[in-house]
């Protein structure tokens, strides 16, 4: 390699290293891809880093009813990739890689985010990196995973065709979940733990006519039973504490999430269970970074209160760089 070519890349290296980003979002679901939208139309210069592909748990939803303007519906891919083309159009540069650190320079007021491969360094921060699926940890649920064991219904459901699934939980995910696996499989049967759904009511009208599904109330799975695949589930009856065998040749569990927050610990503060607390301008305990969406503490997880949070996040964060920079609009 000639000494020019040397030259010109340790000057690449460099320059990669020097460049200061003025936001850097990390998660590219609906909170983070607002987020790139509105930093990018304020001519932020600004990195999402994902992690797989953008989209977030709202790509896996078959079709998403309440996101306003939609009066039939919008399948969440195309809601998704379509949010992902707007932040694109305005400029936001999108990478993949998994954050595995955070870094705050108190003095300099430079941000660190560090990938497996990368590093970069950034004004502002914000937190879009949503949740996972929160897991039962019973016997034979990791051992299974797979092969019969699922947490995502809209990839899995062709598996399933004519066959008999047991699904675990009450809340939307569960219902929207059973309700399109029900266009597969030959019978369903909703194991949740108390008497009631948590699900929303119009979710709930429409599983209680679903002629392919059934309940076993008061329920809690105890062990995922089979050999090379999932054979069967047995329950125990909360109320009369008798253990219950049902065969099944799948198992769906919709229990809930748990935030994405483990890359943050020591860096700024977090809630019980892992989630983010911010105020009502989204800031975390740490001034310059933010957080948007699922990883947040609070009431209601949706797209549009995602979406909402990741616009006010991207306009604390640009106000707080251009404050940095002595550029703000008083
Ligand atoms: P969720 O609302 O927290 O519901 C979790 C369900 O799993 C509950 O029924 C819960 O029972 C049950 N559960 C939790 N831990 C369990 C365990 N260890 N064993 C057995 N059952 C257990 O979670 P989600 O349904 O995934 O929804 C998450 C958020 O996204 C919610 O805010 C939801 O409204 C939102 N969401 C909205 C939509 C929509 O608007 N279309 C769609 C999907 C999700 P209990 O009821 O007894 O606690």
């Amino acid at each position: 390699m000639s000494k020019g070519i040397i030259q010109s890349n340790q000057q690449k290296e460099t320059e990669k290293k020097e460049k200061i980003f003025d936001a850097i979002i990390i998660g590219g679901g609906p909170a983070g891809l607002t987020a790139g939208i509105y930093l990018s139309r304020a001519r932020m210069n600004t990195l999402l880093l994902e992690k797989l592909s953008p989209g977030g748990q709202a790509i896996l939803t078959e079709i998403i009813e309440n996101y306003p303007g939609f009066p039939n519906g919008i399948s969440g891919p195309e809601l998704m990739q379509n949010m992902e083309k707007q932040a694109v159009k305005f400029g936001v540069q999108i990478k993949y890689g998994q954050v595995i650190e955070v870094k705050n320079d108190e003095k300099s007021k430079v941000k660190i985010v560090k990938t497996e491969d990368q590093e970069y360094r950034t004004l502002s921060i914000i937190i879009a990196s949503g949740a996972e699926a929160r897991k039962l940890n019973i016997p034979g649920e990791e051992k299974f995973t797979g092969r019969g064991v699922s947490y995502c219904g809209t990839c899995d459901a062709p598996f399933f065709k004519d066959k008999k699934i047991v699904l675990v939980g009450g809340g939307d995910t569960a219902i929207e979940e059973a309700l399109y696996l029900s266009k597969f499989a030959r019978e369903i049967t909703i194991i949740h733990r108390r008497d009631r759904l948590r699900a929303t009511k119009i979710l709930q009208e429409r599983i209680f006519s679903n002629q392919v599904i059934n309940f076993s109330w008061n329920s809690i799975p105890l062990r995922i039973e089979g050999t090379n695949k999932v054979e069967g589930i047995f329950l125990k009856d909360t109320k009369t504490k008798q253990g219950k065998e049902i065969k099944c040749d799948g198992v769906f569990i919709f229990v809930g999430y748990l935030p994405e927050t483990n890359f943050l610990k020591n860096i700024i503060q977090l809630e019980d269970k892992g989630y983010i607390h911010t105020d009502d301008n989204m800031m975390s305990s740490v001034e310059g970074i933010y957080a948007c969406g699922d990883v947040r503490n609070k009431l209601l997880r949706q797209v549009v209160t995602a979406c909402g949070e990741g616009a006010t996040a991207a306009f604390a964060a640009q106000r707080y760089v251009e404050d940095l920079k002595g550029v703000s609009y008083n």
